[in-house]
């Protein structure tokens, strides 16, 4: 055998029965040319979604682990199906869950992180000469409950078995060429990219590219393997996830992004006295809630608001601590605002090129496009507008940067 081989398939690549045919047949073209496969699946199409759906038609703010144990199953479907498919094709394949091939992972039930991996079962399926099949999104914790990892959690279960196994590649197909210069969904003259650093992948999944889960990028990036996005429904060559080069850095801007999942947050006129803020966001971090960007308003009067943004999925649990911190600190209540995206620049020449957040400010202007919030880091800028303007702005961006020309 040449060696391992993980390849994931997400759930635009296995969204019917059709598809899950084609998926299998890549896997077996792959197993002819002599490698040994182990394939992470996510649930069909939209299932997380539709999951998520029925959840909230019965409560707003379901128990954590519940709703772990319910969206776990979406997943337990397309490994069967697939493990049939390949069967079908006349090839030797076997399909386990998460628990099953010992994936363990902490006790943060809806975002757990992995903790540890044993890939014995694996291996010893491969020594058999089977295709091995896995349940992407899940693990189980140390009390033996079913976890999962975050919204496009497979990637992470892809990324942790390609380190473990030491595969030679990892390959993550979906229903876009690869990694594209802004979401080609949006923007028509967006560009594939042959190559983006681990550093910008990571940056631009988190702000909303959610063409790769930003959590599997950190992992990627820290054991230094290689990733390779690519399309179930051709065989052309996608964009590589490596390491920095130097080239990379004469790139202004790599990519442009819409986040539209989360809401602002305003505690309206807290006293202006040391200690607050700490107060505040401890008690926030406490309940387990990733707040993003902060903004603390002049204060002339001796009260100040204090506006931060956090995922929407968050925002029942957000609305009742928020409001209980409000009491205690004597503001004056809450306002909650879900009409925004954050629209978002990524490049590493920022690092040595100036005038980024100028050029950006300005092709927002244009088009009229009020900023309600502004953050930077070293290698991204990212502007809150109204969610309306989202498209429009990163079109704009996008041209005013000339992104869709090759460079
Ligand atoms: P999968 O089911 O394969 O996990 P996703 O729907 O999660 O697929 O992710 C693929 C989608 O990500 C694409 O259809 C595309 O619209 C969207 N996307 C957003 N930003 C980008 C980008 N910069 N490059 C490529 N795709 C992007
Ligand atoms: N099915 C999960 C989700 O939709 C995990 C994944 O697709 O990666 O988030
Ligand atoms: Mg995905």
């Amino acid at each position: 055998m040449k060696g391992i081989v993980v390849q994931k398939y997400g759930g635009t690549s296995v969204k019917d029965t059709r598809r899950i045919m084609n998926a299998a047949c890549r896997v077996v073209s792959y197993r002819k040319k002599g490698y040994d496969m182990v394939v992470v699946v996510s649930a069909l199409g939209d299932t997380t979604d539709e999951l998520i759906e029925l959840s909230r038609q019965i409560t707003e703010e379901p128990v954590e682990r519940e709703m772990d144990m319910l969206l776990s199953t979406g997943e337990q479907i397309s490994i069967a199906l697939l493990a049939m498919a390949i069967h079908k094709l006349g090839y030797d394949a076997i399909s386990f869950t998460g628990t099953q091939v010992g994936i363990v992972t902490d006790t943060s039930h809806t975002k757990a992180r992995i903790i540890g991996m044993s890939s014995d079962r694996i291996k010893r399926a491969l020594k058999k000469g089977k295709i091995v099949i896995v349940a992407g999104f899940q693990g189980q914790n140390q009390e033996q409950d079913i976890t999962t990892l975050g919204r496009g959690g497979s990637d992470m279960t892809a990324v942790a078995l390609a380190k473990v196994l030491r595969a030679k590649v990892c390959e993550i197909y979906t229903d876009v060429d690869g990694v594209y210069t802004a979401d080609p969904r949006v923007v028509s003259g967006a560009r594939k990219l042959d190559k983006i650093s681990y550093d910008e992948m990571l940056e631009l999944a988190s702000l909303g590219a959610q063409v790769m889960q930003a959590r599997s990028i950190e992992v990627a990036k820290k054991f230094n393997i290689p990733i390779h996005v690519r399309s179930s429904l051709s065989g052309k060559e996608g964009t590589w996830i490596t390491k920095e080069e130097r080239k990379m850095e004469e790139v202004l801007v790599s990519g442009v992004t819409a986040n539209k999942g989360e809401a602002k947050v305003t505690i309206c006129a807290v006293p202006d006295k040391p200690g607050l803020a700490s107060k505040i966001f401890t008690t926030i971090a406490k309940a387990d809630i990733n707040v993003d960007m902060i903004i603390q308003n002049v204060s002339r009067t001796g009260r100040t608001d204090l506006s931060f943004t956090v995922p929407t999925s968050d925002l029942a649990k957000v609305r009742r601590v928020a409001e209980a911190i409000s009491k205690k600190v004597g503001a004056k209540g809450v306002m909650y605002d879900k009409d925004i995206a954050k629209v978002s620049v990524v490049g590493v020449g920022m690092r040595s090129h100036t005038g980024v957040a100028a050029k950006m400010f300005g092709a927002l202007a244009e088009k009229k496009v009020n900023i309600g919030m502004i953050s930077t880091s070293e290698i991204k800028i990212s502007c809150v507008v109204k969610k309306s303007h989202a498209a429009k702005a990163v079109q704009a961006i996008h041209k005013k940067f000339q992104l869709g020309k090759k460079k």
